[in-house]
């Protein structure tokens, strides 16, 4: 099996997803930490940020905050914060290795 957020990608695999366009995929974390936990995931498959490619990658990585602020002044969450995290490597908190980047607001856990 492919990993499982190139599954979720293809439609093999149920997400709840809340924005996509050609090359960005952001559905609902599955175990969220807050009220609004959404994972942003590039449809290209890059394993952790140590595999970004500065030839290919960075309009694609760059695009994810793009539609983060987007998303957040959509949902009404500018004036309250959100953060954004990227993790990278077991060490890291990685554990899906398919680059993404958490969308969180709201109490924490
Ligand atoms: P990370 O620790 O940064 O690799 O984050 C992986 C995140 O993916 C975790 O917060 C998981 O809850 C979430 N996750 C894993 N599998 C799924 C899934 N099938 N659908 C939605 N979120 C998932
Ligand atoms: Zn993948």
């Amino acid at each position: 099996m492919a990993c499982i957020f190139c599954e979720i990608i293809a439609k093999r695999q149920p997400a709840d997803v809340v924005y996509e366009d050609d090359d960005i995929l952001v559905f609902k974390d599955i175990n969220p930490t807050a009220p609004i936990h959404v994972l942003l995931v590039p449809k290209a498959h890059v394993a952790t940020v140590n595999d970004v490619d500065e030839a290919q990658h960075v309009g694609l990585m760059g695009r994810l905050f793009v539609v983060a602020k987007k998303l957040a002044a959509q949902w009404d969450i500018v004036g309250q914060g959100y953060r954004l995290t990227v993790n990278v490597g077991r060490g890291g908190g990685q554990i899906v290795d398919h680059v993404h980047m958490h969308l969180v607001s709201g109490r924490h856990r």
